[in-house]
């Protein structure tokens, strides 16, 4: 044995010689100015040296140059087939380049129809995918990066919805909740419904969410009700704080409960890239008429606001809880959009009323050049917030009227 430790042993002596730290150099091993000290290496060293450095050996251990060879033999051919994978390696990385051409792979491409609406570019985009069968092969393979294969697949599925809804156990709750979420279900996927209530989930809408056919999250607002002045914020709050959590990416948009809502609405939006914008329509019971509020635009830029309120005028912006949208990444990544503030964006409590969109969005955007007029909604009016609320009715348990038996037919 002192002898193979003497044949295996340059390097760690030579540093020790030298004094110096470097256990390793390129240096020849047959060079006479090591010591013939005795000094123990490890199994795997003394493998590799004995393998490579044969030229120490001395008759001694002749019989052990047998297994040597053998292992030899099996490093090269190890070498080998490392060396006859590298040109396939390449190919790949040629690939993620965008030069796919280069590549020899056949993979048959199964035309999709992409039925959501997309802008002229988009559509180029997608004849260029379909030229491109390698590119539909590398996503297959997952020769494709993350960053990559997602924008693709966003582009083609179209970007995910989140629709926040506030909701609370009343009279018209099931209707209006299922109104809602029948508009939801017939909107192109990736939808995520994300209905909070006050203090407990109820059972009537977990019910109803179960068996609505669509994604949904239901989630419960905890919060002390005595500091509550608007509930609806602080449910909406429970929900931003949950996108911004688990960073679910897609369009946030606060849906209430008992708005009207057209399925236009909700293709335009995924056009939005940071900040989205139209006109809603309401009723102004007071002066029984309908009015505007929300963005005048030319083309997607915002160039003024529609507003008919006296007591509104004061609002940096003229915007209703449902004339927005807005990408959820603000939330969660706000290096990449230079947000004007660096808090959590939330709605706030404490404002007069009537100032709670105002507020928020100018945690999302500075002014009006970081804003998108929706290419449907700026001229059209697609969604309405309408004040029909019947506080006083009770809420039947379960949403179930036992005792509306009025009529008894007679027996005979
Ligand atoms: N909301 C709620 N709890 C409440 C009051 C309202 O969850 O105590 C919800 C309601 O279901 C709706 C949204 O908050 O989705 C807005 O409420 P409302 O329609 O009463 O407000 P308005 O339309 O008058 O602004
Ligand atoms: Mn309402």
């Amino acid at each position: 044995m002192a002898s193979i430790r003497r044949t295996l042993s340059p390097y760690n002596d030579r540093s020790h010689q030298n004094g110096a730290n470097t256990p390793f150099s390129p240096q020849s091993p047959s060079q006479k100015q090591f010591p013939q000290g005795k000094t123990t290496f490890s199994p795997v060293r003394r493998l590799v040296a004995g393998v490579f450095f044969r030229k120490h050996q001395t008759r001694k251990n002749f019989q052990f140059s047998w297994n040597k060879s053998l292992l030899r033999c099996f490093m090269c051919f190890f070498l080998g087939f490392l060396l006859g994978m590298a040109p396939f390696n390449s190919d790949f990385s040629e690939l993620r380049q965008g030069d796919l051409r280069k590549s020899d792979f056949s993979i048959e491409w199964k035309p999709e129809v992409v039925s959501v609406q997309k802008s002229a570019g988009d559509l180029a985009s997608i004849e260029k995918l379909k030229e491109n069968d390698l590119l539909v092969g590398a996503i297959e393979l997952g020769v494709l990066d993350k960053t990559d294969m997602k924008k693709v697949l966003d582009f083609v599925a179209g970007k995910q919805l989140i629709v926040v809804s506030p909701t609370y156990s009343r009279a018209i709750q099931a209707y209006y909740l299922n109104r809602l979420g029948q508009v939801l279900r017939l909107v192109k996927p990736p939808v995520l419904w994300i209905v909070v209530e006050m203090n407990e989930a109820s059972v009537e809408t977990a019910e109803m969410l179960r068996n609505m056919g669509i994604m949904y999250r239901h989630l419960v607002c905890k919060k002390n009700n005595t500091d509550v002045k608007d509930r609806g914020v602080h449910q909406r709050n429970t929900a931003l704080e949950h996108i911004e959590r688990h960073r679910l990416d897609g369009l946030v948009y606060f849906a209430d409960d008992d708005n009207i809502y057209s399925l236009e609405l909700f293709e335009s939006m995924r056009e939005i890239s940071r900040f989205g914008t139209w006109p809603v329509g309401m009723l102004a019971q007071s002066k029984n008429k309908a009015i505007l509020e929300g963005p005048v635009c030319n083309g997607s830029q915002v160039i003024g606001w529609h507003t008919n309120e006296k007591s509104k005028r004061l609002r940096r912006f003229h915007v209703d809880m449902a004339g927005f949208a807005f990408n959820s990444s603000i939330l969660w990544d706000p290096k990449r959009w230079h947000r004007p503030t660096s808090g959590p964006i939330r709605q706030l409590d404490t404002v007069k009323e009537g100032f709670q969109e105002t507020t928020f969005i100018e945690q999302i955007v500075e002014d009006e050049s970081q804003m998108e007029g929706i290419p449907l909604g700026c001229n059209r009016i697609m969604n309405w917030h309408l004040h029909l609320e019947a506080h006083e009715l009770a809420y039947p348990k379960g949403w179930v009227l036992p005792k509306n038996l009025d009529v008894v037919i007679p027996s005979k």
